[in-house]
């Protein structure tokens, strides 16, 4: 048989939906295992989002629908980013697809020639690298460092610019360190897009999920300047508890939208129906139960932090948002744990999993070779459970 092209097989599997199978493989073993890997709310969807989609099956609101999403979907999602980010979309501005990371792909499809080259900040998203590679992109990578907060400065972006960039992606707050940058450090870095003509995609699932009273701001709400050359992608996975309903959204120039909607028209279509009409309802309606998830992610954020931080030989990155921590592994790093030398977080995160029983995402795909991701999108009870198995797996190594 003749070859498979060469870019589908250049693309990795997603180390994050690696992790979750294979943990989830071990749990139906019969094995006691613990799972930090999938970033996924561990809350059922709220009840009145559910009875939406409830409701919509019972009006047969079953078939086809525009490309972009219902009208209502994309009202409401005008209503969420006016209200919450005082940033003002018109429905034709919006599209509404399956799922963020399929419209992410969408938008890189769509901004992106074949060599275009695409900066990207690590610590990154492991899916943002790889759907570049998908398009015919070159990510750019710029590596930002602890003691930075993991923020890209505007001299790092300006350093990484070339004729052949395109565009930034700008995950904030961030998959995997949960940093979330200040208003004066996005103004300088909006002040460079704007001089050197980038687009922006900038990937605000996790806005809603932020810590210690902080003000999230969102990029496109910076100047009419910046808001014009972003495309804001966001969706209902993170902030409403409803991943398997695969929602997710671009706002932005309605040219760049019309683009989508026609390349999505032949691979995709309108996304469910069903699922349209139940995220309609979490946009538009009450809002109260993300508030009640965010404070009790802000709680398990600081146990995780404080007691990690209490066990030789490694230490935790205090996030300011998502549900994400970030361990550092650095004084492990050559060390030998049950037989298996420690090169970075891949030879770490699989020991843990055998030796220790607990699953954790190593962050080698992710740009961050030292480190591992937990979420705490998990019960406290796990949480502590996992800990006191972490310090037993280090102790008795
Ligand atoms: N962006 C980031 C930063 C994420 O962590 C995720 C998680 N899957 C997504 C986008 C995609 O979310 P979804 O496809 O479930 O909308
Ligand atoms: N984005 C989540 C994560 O980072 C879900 C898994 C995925 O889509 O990659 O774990």
């Amino acid at each position: 048989m003749k070859e498979l092209s060469a870019l589908a097989q250049s693309v990795r599997a997603s180390t994050t939906i690696a992790i979750d199978t294979q943990f989830k493989k071990m749990r139906a073993e019969g094995i006691d295992v613990i799972g930090f890997g999938m970033g996924e709310p561990d809350f059922p969807t709220p009840e009145h989002i559910k009875q939406a989609g409830i409701r919509a099956i019972e009006n047969d609101q079953t078939k086809y629908t525009p490309t972009p999403g219902t009208m209502e979907v994309r009202k409401a999602v005008c209503k969420r980013m006016l209200e919450d980010w005082g940033v003002s979309y018109e429905p034709e501005e919006v599209i509404v697809n399956a799922g963020a990371k399929h419209i992410l792909y969408v938008t890189l499809k769509t901004l992106v020639n074949p060599g275009d080259e695409v900066i990207l900040p690590a610590p990154y998203w492991v899916s943002y690298y790889e759907i570049i590679k998908m398009v015919g992109g070159v990510p750019v990578v710029v590596d930002t460092t602890e003691a930075s907060g993991f923020k890209m400065s505007a001299q790092q972006l300006k350093d990484a610019i070339t004729p052949k960039t395109k565009a930034l992606i700008f995950n904030n707050p961030s998959n995997p360190t949960g940093m979330m940058y200040s208003r004066e450090q996005m103004e300088e870095l909006a002040k460079v897009c704007v001089e050197e003509d980038l687009y922006v995609i900038s990937d605000e699932i996790y806005g809603k999920l932020t810590f210690d009273g902080k003000q999230y701001v969102s990029f496109p709400s910076l100047s009419p300047e910046i808001k014009e050359r972003t495309i804001l992608v966001n969706g209902v996975s993170k902030s409403y508890a409803m991943t398997g309903w695969r929602i997710g959204f671009a706002a932005g120039n309605r040219d760049i939208i019309k683009v989508m909607s026609n390349y999505l028209s032949h691979c995709i279509s309108g996304t469910s129906a069903i699922s349209q009409a139940a995220a309609a309802e979490a946009f538009a309606g009450e809002q109260d139960e993300i508030e009640t998830m965010r404070k009790e992610f802000e709680v398990r954020r600081d146990y995780l932090y404080e007691r990690m931080n209490k066990i030789p030989g490694v230490h935790a990155v205090r996030s300011e948002a998502t549900f994400y921590m970030l361990m550092n592994l650095e004084e492990l790093v050559g060390k030998t744990l049950y037989g298996v030398e420690i090169h970075d977080s891949d030879d770490f995160a699989k020991v843990f999993l055998e030796k220790g029983l607990v699953a954790v995402v190593p962050c080698t795909g992710f740009g961050a070779p030292n480190y591992v991701r937990w979420s705490f999108a998990v019960s406290m009870e796990n949480i502590k459970e996992g800990l006191d198995r972490l310090e037993n797996f280090l102790k008795n190594a």
